[in-house]
């Protein structure tokens, strides 16, 4: 009976063991930007903040850049609350021609004087290869934005410079396609590439768009760079993004970027989703004793 139960064992040890010899690294389809390259997985500074370690990062601020005043009024509210880097597009990726495209290189002068202002780092959009020269020396960080995911010409740029990158994935890209983006970017030296997931499309309407919390966990299990998730973007409901937050915080995720604007209903981009002050400020409370029970620091 004994060695009924031996034979009946070792079949099944035998697979098992053939499957762990068979089974390749974790995240070895990446060669860059795979976890099997630093199982502990990497730190991306912007500024003096550090993306992937103990902290969970918000980054947040308005959708666009308006103007320098309520720029300011955004950084001085969310440096309050506990933000550590500023956002703000002035390069705008609109889906009309004739909705609002950002002020520009302005817009980019602006963010540095409130940046340096209120102490604070700031990432924002570029938007094609050309301008990547341009705004290197002007940055504290690159966002690739979703529609240029696969913009390679534009992957391959950023990847030429030191300039850490915010890669957004696209609303229709599977997660290996966003992390073959990554892949892009690194080929060309540069590894300082935090993933940004903002939501994909999906059969609902009801959200703006499905905010992917599995499949951020999915590349943050797959590489070594720090994930963060966007649910501005994602979800588009102002009520529901702190709950958001926590969840990501919750998940072992590092971060997450959130639209703040003084008056949201004002708000020249995106304005159904933007927190006002007060609420971001609640959005914190919230997230704050989640974060700490997971230990992380906000
Ligand atoms: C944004 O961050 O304002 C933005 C345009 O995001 P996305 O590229 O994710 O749509
Ligand atoms: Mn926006």
């Amino acid at each position: 009976m004994f060695g009924d139960k031996i034979t009946a064992l070792e079949p099944t040890a035998a697979r098992l063991d053939s499957k762990s010899e068979a089974k390749p690294a974790l995240g070895a389809q990446f060669p860059r930007v795979g976890r099997n390259l630093h199982p502990q997985g990497s730190t991306v500074q912007i500024g003096d903040v550090t993306f992937g370690g103990k902290n969970f990062v918000v980054i947040a601020g308005p959708c666009a850049v308006e103007s320098q005043e309520l720029l300011d009024e955004a950084a001085r509210a969310i440096v309050k609350s506990g933000a550590r880097v500023l956002r703000g597009g002035a390069f705008k990726p609109r889906t009309s021609p004739d909705s609002f495209q950002g002020h520009g290189l302005e817009g980019i002068e602006m963010l540095r004087r409130t940046a340096r202002e209120y102490n604070l780092p700031f990432v924002t959009e570029v938007m094609s290869a050309p301008m990547v020269d341009a705004l290197e020396s002007k940055v504290d960080a690159f966002q690739i934005g979703a529609r240029n995911m696969q913009n390679f010409a534009l992957l391959e740029a950023v990847g030429r410079t030191q300039i850490p990158v915010l890669l957004k994935r696209n609303f229709g890209a599977t997660l290996s396609e966003w992390l073959m983006a990554a892949e892009y970017i690194a080929k060309g030296g540069n590894t300082q590439i935090i993933l940004c997931e903002r939501g994909i499309r999906s059969f609902g309407q009801e959200t703006r768009f499905t905010m992917d919390l599995g499949g951020a966990m999915w590349a943050k299990e797959r590489t070594h760079l720090p994930v963060i998730v966007d649910p501005s973007h994602a979800i588009g409901l102002p009520t529901l993004l702190a709950g958001a937050v926590a969840a990501t915080v919750a998940a072992g995720l590092d971060g997450a970027m959130v639209e703040v604007h003084p008056q949201p209903d004002r708000a020249l981009c995106d304005a159904d989703q933007a927190l006002a002050p007060h609420e971001f400020d609640a959005l914190m409370a919230r997230v704050t004793p989640v974060a700490r029970a997971v230990g992380r620091v906000i």
